[in-house]
């Protein structure tokens, strides 16, 4: 199962994912609770098995209670422990979830597995129970994103400067991932987008004008009228919501208007609010873990573009790229792991590593491909040079979690 998951497509681990349900449902280990049963795997640890009970039973006394909604019936929470590492979660449109968890512990570290378990909660009534426009799912991930810090902050699981960091991470990963494109013209779906940074980045922005204009009201009890029964959500009814109270029609602009460039808007709605300041980037240092991984990402996608005719394909290791060795490229060598471009490590200092290639290239030269083991390659300068994905970054103010209504 894991390996037929490995590296599939959307469309096709949901297919596979709702099989599972099925496999495993006649497994022992089920856990009744209020609301829900959690099928537990043999193989999972009892401290992360209490972890996903406590923050279960938090989240579905919780949410009944905001939306004023319950669930048609108890839910069916699966788990099922994996050798690949990280996570993955899906829902059914009805009350099934399978949790895919890490043997290896370390690969989720800190309140991680608290995270994904009240994200994927959040989707059984932002998918579930309530409609949302499926051809945008930025609403639904970015609501489950949001909704899962808000619950985990009411539980004490998250503090003030770690979710400062992670904010401004998300904040940062969206303008990279969106750009100068405008929101209004954008296609449906994931692609060209980052629906969980830019999902969340739009609900706490929203979230932030209400807080404004509704003050003493709770964040989460401000995002609950986000989601009504009589009518699903859709870009119009989030506007409507998250402009509700003011008179400004800000994120109307931010989403509907066909000049505003989303990247720049981001920030004056940001500036406006008083959370936050652009800097300008100079060096790799200023940019978050996340930003400088996709920095380095988007350098390396863009060379093999134009060595392998197009073709892009690599996994992100910590301190390397392994290029897909199923592709056909013109100097890169496929199935080798490319640590360093023109002289460069690129995933330390991606920075660095645009500037090394943009004048490598300016000169004349090739470009000097590093690997993590064997001989240096060459390449042919693209027709084009890439371009840095991100110019300025979104710096949050001292009091941004006040904005937010966060902290008192
Ligand atoms: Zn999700």
């Amino acid at each position: 199962m894991d390996r037929a998951l490995a590296g599939a497509p959307f469309e096709l681990t949901r297919e596979i994912g709702a099989a599972q349900y099925v496999y495993l449902g006649g497994a022992k280990g089920l856990v009744a609770m209020a609301g829900g049963n959690l099928l537990l795997d043999p193989g999972l640890d009892a401290s992360r098995a209490e972890r996903i009970r406590k923050v279960l039973e938090y989240t579905l006394e919780r949410l009944p209670k905001l939306y004023g909604v319950a669930l048609p019936g108890p839910g069916a929470v699966v788990t099922a422990v994996s050798e690949l590492p990280g996570f993955h979660g899906d829902t059914t449109s009805g009350r099934m979830m399978r949790l895919r968890l890490p043997a290896n512990v370390e690969t989720m570290p800190g309140t991680m597995l608290e995270h994904f378990v009240a994200h994927e909660v959040v989707h059984w009534w932002n998918s579930g129970v309530f409609g949302t426009d499926q051809q945008r799912p930025w609403l639904h991930e970015g609501h489950a994103e949001w909704m899962a810090r808000l619950l985990l902050r009411e539980q004490g699981l998250l503090g003030d400067a770690e979710l400062r960091a992670d904010i401004e991470s998300n904040l940062n990963n969206c303008a990279a991932a969106r750009g100068s494109k405008v929101a209004a013209a954008m296609k449906p779906g994931r692609q060209g987008d980052d629906v969980y940074a830019c999902g969340m980045s739009l609900m706490l922005l929203g979230q932030a004008q209400r807080s404004e204009a509704w003050r003493q009201t709770a964040p989460l009890v401000q995002m609950a009228p986000l989601h009504r029964i009589e009518r699903g959500l859709d870009v119009q009814a989030f506007v409507e919501w998250a402009d509700a109270g003011s008179t400004q029609a800000a994120m109307a602009r931010l989403l509907q208007d066909s000049q505003q460039a989303f990247d720049s808007g981001l920030l004056a709605r940001l500036k406006a609010l008083g959370m936050a300041d652009g800097e300008d980037v100079k060096s790799s240092e200023q940019l978050p873990p996340g930003l400088r991984m996709k920095t380095a990402g988007g350098l390396m996608s863009a060379l093999m573009s134009s060595d392998c005719d197009g073709a892009v394909g690599f996994w992100t290791l910590p301190k390397a790229f392994r290029l897909d060795a199923a592709l056909k490229c013109s100097s890169l060598r496929v199935g080798s792991e490319v640590a360093a471009l023109a002289g460069v490590p690129v995933l330390t200092d991606p920075i660095a590593a645009y500037a090394a290639v943009k004048s490598a290239c300016q000169q004349g030269q090739t470009i000097k491909v590093g690997y993590m083991s064997g001989a240096e390659t060459a390449m042919a300068c693209p027709k084009t040079l890439p371009a840095l994905p991100v110019t300025q970054l979104i710096r949050l103010r001292p009091d941004a979690l006040q904005r937010l209504g966060l902290v008192s």
